[in-house]
This record gives C-alpha cells, sequence and structure tokens, in this order.
C-alpha cells in the first residue's frame, strides 16, 4: 500500500501532510513539530542541519546558513555554507529528505510516489527543477499541484460550497492569485497569477531598511551577522504588529543600543509600495476571469503573511468582503497536496473532486517580420486551462534557408527581450526555392510541464523535442555530481534534534540579548551543555522541557 502524501515545500516553511482515516493528517517532524522552516546549517561536525535549529543558526552562523533557497530555484544562484557549495535545487532536496525521513518514521514504511505543490506561477525550469529536488530526494513527484489549487481542494472537502472564489496566496517568497470557481465536485481554474518576487520576507527587508534610514546607518557598514540579527528582530517585529499599539525593537551594535518602534499605521506608510504591488496580480487575474471584484462570493487567504493585519484590511477594501480563513493559511497547501494525492490514488474515503487547471503566462516563440526582429508570438495564450495543445504556422524568413532557429518563451510582453526565455534550439531544413512553412505544437500537460513539436510542412518531417535542455537546465554529467554531493552529506542524527535545535535556539537568544536576560540565557546554556555530558536521558528530556517553557516569552 502506498500512502497518499502532499508535499509543501515553501520558500519559508515546509510540510509533508499523508491522507489517513479520511482526512488529510500534518505529520510532525523529529522536534514534534508540523512546519520545518526551509532552512539548513551546516554544524560544527560537518553534519546537515534541517529546520528549526538550521533557523536560528541562520542568526548566529549566517555563513553556513541558508534560507528562501526556493526564491532562486531554476538560476544559477550558488549557495555557500562553510566550505560546501550547494544549488537551490541540492538545498530543496536535503529539505525534501528530512520530510521524508520524518514521514517515514511516522508511517512506519518507506514512501516513494508524492504530489509536491509549486507556485502557479511557477516556470517551466523552475517545475524542472523541483522536480529534480525530488528525485535527488529519493521521491517521485507523480504530480506537480498548483499551490492555490491545492488551497482550494483543502477548502472544497472541508465546506460544501460553490460559487466563485478568490485564492489570495501571500506566503514567504512568492504571491499568487487564483480566482476559481466551485460547484462540488468540480473545482474549475479560471486564472491564475502572480508576482514570484513578493512576500513576507520583502515586508521584513522594508522593516531593516526603514530602521537603518532612521538611524542614518549605511548597510554596508553592517557585518553579515550583525545584519542577520537585525533581520531576525525585524522579523519578529514584523508577526507581533496589531493595530495601533506599537512595538518595539532592540539592536545592539557598536557598543550602542538601537530603539525603533512601529504600529499598523506607520507600517503600512513603510509598505505602500509593496501592497501597492499586489494589486496588479489581483486585477490581471480578475480580468483574465471576466470577473468584477464584487461577483467573487468567497475570499480565501493562504499563506503565513496572509496573517497580516494590513494585508487583510486590503484584501477586505479590495473586495468589501470579509476574507475567510478558518483552515490554518500555513498549512492549507500540505492539507489540499494530500488530498489531491488521495485523488490520484482513487482513494475510496476521499469524495472524488474534478479539478481543472490553467496555465497562467503566456508561452510562445520568438519570430521577426521584414524589418523588425525579436517580436513575441504567442502559441498557447495565459489562462488557457490544461491540459492542452495548440499549434501555429510559421514560415522561413527566406528562401534556401538551411535551419530554423527556434526560442521559446514565456511572458506578457509583445517583445522576447523582456519575456523568459524558456528553451532554444534548431531544426534543420531541406534547402527551397520558396519560403517553407512550419507548424509548431506546444503542448502543456497537467503538472505545468512544456513539450514542443515541429513539423516542417513540405517534408512532413517531425521533430519532437521534449523541452529539457534550458539555458540553465542541468546536463546528466553535472545531475550525477548532484546525486553524489548529496549522498555525501551527513545528516545530523533525528533523535538528537530535540536536544540541538534547543541549543541553537539557546545561542540564538544569548546573541540576541545584552545584560541581565543575557546571564540568564548563558546560565540556561552552561546548565544545559552540562545535563548533556552526563548523558542521563530522563534527565535530559526532563532539563530540556524546563528550558523550553522558559524560553516561550524569548524566542518565536
Ligand atoms: P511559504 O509559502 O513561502 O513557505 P508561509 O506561507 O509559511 O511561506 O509564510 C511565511 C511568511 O509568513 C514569512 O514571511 C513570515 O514572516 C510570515 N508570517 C508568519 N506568521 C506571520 C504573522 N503572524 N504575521 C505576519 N506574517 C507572518
Ligand atoms: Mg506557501
Amino acid at each position: 500500500m502506498h500512502p497518499p502524501i502532499g508535499i509543501d515545500l515553501g520558500t519559508t516553511n515546509s510540510l509533508i501532510c499523508v491522507w489517513q482515516d479520511s482526512k488529510p493528517t500534518l505529520i510532525p517532524n523529529a522536534i514534534g513539530e508540523v512546519i520545518t522552516p526551509s532552512a539548513i546549517s551546516i554544524d560544527e561536525d560537518g553534519s546537515i542541519l534541517v529546520g528549526r535549529a538550521a533557523l536560528s543558526r541562520l542568526t548566529t552562523h549566517p555563513n553556513q546558513s541558508a534560507s528562501a533557497f526556493k526564491r532562486f530555484l531554476g538560476s544559477n544562484k550558488v549557495f555557500e555554507l562553510g566550505d560546501k557549495k550547494f544549488t537551490p535545487t541540492e538545498l530543496s532536496a536535503i529539505v525534501l529528505k528530512s520530510l521524508k525521513a520524518d514521514a517515514e518514521a511516522f508511517l512506519k514504511q518507506n514512501i516513494h510516489d508524492v504530489v509536491i505543490s509549486v507556485p502557479a506561477y511557477f516556470n517551466d525550469e523552475q517545475r524542472k527543477q523541483t522536480r529534480f529536488a525530488a528525485e535527488l530526494a529519493g521521491l517521485n513527484a507523480v504530480r506537480l499541484i498548483n499551490e492555490p489549487t491545492a488551497a482550494s481542494m483543502a477548502y472544497g472537502l472541508h465546506d460544501e460550497q460553490s460559487g466563485n472564489t478568490l485564492v489570495f496566496d501571500l506566503g514567504g517568497g512568492t504571491f499568487d492569485v487564483t480566482v476559481l470557481e466551485y460547484s462540488m465536485p468540480i473545482i474549475e481554474v479560471h486564472a491564475s497569477a502572480g508576482d514570484n518576487y513578493l512576500g513576507g520576507e520583502d515586508f521584513t527587508h522594508d522593516i531593516v531598511k526603514a530602521c537603518l534610514s532612521e538611524w542614518n546607518i549605511k548597510q554596508q557598514d553592517v557585518s553579515a551577522d550583525d545584519y542577520a540579527r537585525l533581520l531576525d528582530l525585524a522579523e519578529q517585529l514584523k508577526c507581533k504588529l496589531n493595530g495601533e499599539q506599537m512595538q518595539h525593537l532592540t539592536w545592539f551594535w557598536q557598543d550602542k543600543e538601537w530603539q525603533f518602534e512601529l504600529n499598523e499605521n506607520r507600517a503600512k506608510m513603510i509598505w505602500l509600495p509593496l501592497l501597492n504591488r499586489l494589486r496588479a496580480p489581483i486585477e490581471q487575474a480578475l480580468s483574465d476571469a471576466r470577473l468584477k471584484p464584487n461577483q467573487l462570493e468567497h475570499i480565501v487567504l493562504v499563506g503565513g503573511s496572509s496573517q497580516l493585519g494590513v494585508v487583510r484590511e486590503l484584501v477586505t477594501k479590495l473586495f468589501g468582503k470579509l476574507p475567510y480563513r478558518h483552515i490554518n493559511p500555513t498549512t492549507i497547501v500540505a492539507q489540499g497536496a494530500a488530498v489531491q494525492a488521495a485523488c490520484r490514488l482513487r482513494n475510496k474515503d476521499v469524495e472524488e473532486v474534478i479539478l481543472t487547471d490553467v496555465c497562467p503566462y503566456t508561452l510562445g516563440i520568438e519570430s521577426a517580420s521584414d524589418n523588425v526582429h525579436g517580436l513575441f508570438s504567442p502559441i498557447i495564450e495565459r489562462n488557457t486551462i490544461v491540459p492542452t495543445s495548440k499549434v501555429k504556422t510559421f514560415y522561413t524568413s527566406r528562401p534556401q534557408q538551411k535551419l530554423i532557429s527556434i526560442a521559446v518563451y514565456q511572458g506578457e510582453n509583445p517583445r522576447v527581450e523582456n519575456n523568459v526565455l524558456i528553451d532554444e534550439f534548431e531544426v534543420p531544413l531541406t534547402p527551397m526555392e520558396k519560403k517553407q512553412g512550419i507548424d509548431i505544437r506546444f503542448s502543456y500537460d497537467l503538472n505545468g510541464l512544456l513539450e514542443v513539436d515541429v513539423v516542417v510542412l513540405e517534408t512532413g518531417k517531425q521533430h519532437g523535442k521534449v523541452i529539457d535542455h534550458s539555458p540553465i537546465g542541468l546536463t546528466e554529467q553535472q545531475k550525477q555530481e548532484s546525486h553524489e554531493r548529496l549522498k555525501s552529506l551527513k545528516i545530523h542524527p533525528r533523535d538528537q534534534m530535540q536536544n540541538r535545535t534547543l541549543l541553537a535556539r539557546l545561542e540564538r537568544a544569548w546573541a540576541q540579548s545584552l545584560g541581565d536576560e543575557r546571564h540568564l540565557i548563558g546560565s540556561y546554556l552552561e546548565a544545559f551543555l552540562d545535563v548533556l555530558n552526563r548523558q542521563n536521558p530522563d534527565e535530559i528530556n526532563e532539563f530540556r522541557c524546563d528550558i523550553e517553557s522558559e524560553l516561550k516569552d524569548l524566542d518565536r
């Protein structure tokens, strides 16, 4: 029996969920929490830490730690952790591996097939990198599901509902808007729009910028460690914001205390440019779905950042109704992915849901007229229902042409230079006296992966090409190297993660504080190290629980 498993591989937080006893069950990690921060750190002994311990070390050991790597999936960015180098895909694979281990410990069996959610706006390359990350982790991503669509699956089962719904997903690094229609058991996605570079992190960075500007400190004068501590404080401040009440932040830098205070009103001013950026994808999704804001029946908030008061206020104003969010906005995507996994396996407990999704961006090729080059010719227009297959005829630009170059782009700009290059390849031709016609077929599947087929009309010759050598795509050798690199990593033992996480939290709290508070934390740290040295499991557990409850106020 393969259990149906869904994974939300988030920019900030990742979750794994199994469909069990007729409902999605979130699986706890090694420290007993269902939310695993997508953070990785290399410990002093060279072993890999994933999750909360790594997140704490991001503050105390920024050069050995990384987070938010999902933002760079499909790019050339390399993360350096200590003396090791990783691609964003490899780091994602390490998170997946850790989730896999959690699920295997929980279910007491090996797992392999999973459904993984991705931002609707992820392009072809980012989807492929997600699949490859799964492969590196020893998993098979049988289906990639768009995150807002996953969220809608969880809601669909939770509530008998019907009508036009807007799913507003603001996470740590991405923003997605999806307009869909429920008429159970059918969920029909009408339009998706989004911004791959807008999320809670940007709100935090803006607070840091506001602090530095108020204090007249130049960012380049602040070391990476000090900056990481300030960022951490700004993040905590952000999550505490509540109405008029001022929240405070104190940063220690160059032997001085730096104070900053913020309430929602002031935050709104700082965030005005970001809040304005939320409008464009909403407007686009509505206009593509041919709906007016007042034609929406339900607004569903998803993602940790949808908890920001200013964001909820904006949404309420825009739609003239209160958004509803009775499923936890940070776990709903994983729950929906598990529902999808159960549907795929035709699990008898799950009411069949028929889901139609769309391709959220326009896909096409570069074309030229006599005098103008670099034009974008769409083949699949954005928000076409998937799976879809569309064909368009193009012509060579002159007689005797020996080959034709095909450059595939994604985007909404009439000039290719402003769109995203997905792939480029050449098709050989038999030179002829006249210009030749070529049929180019794009097929876009349920997972959001694209295939291109070319038929030369005069000769009938076919050239099939699944796009897999995108400009930054990986060769077989590079893939193999990734496999080897991951295999050689030493993962921190699961059974010691609770202790390791507490140590990391104490170190972070110590770094953040001064004076009496620091002294107190220092004494906890020393006492805990002492207890660990005695190696008595009962004593260690009891002591750890005590300190954890003491720390509740000091730590997020
Ligand atoms: P992702 O989908 O990117 O992994 P999540 O949906 O887990 O992200 O959201 C993470 C983001 O939510 C972070 O930027 C975090 O700062 C923000 N966040 C979490 N809790 C709160 C809160 N109570 N108020 C405001 N923002 C929050
Ligand atoms: Mg998310």
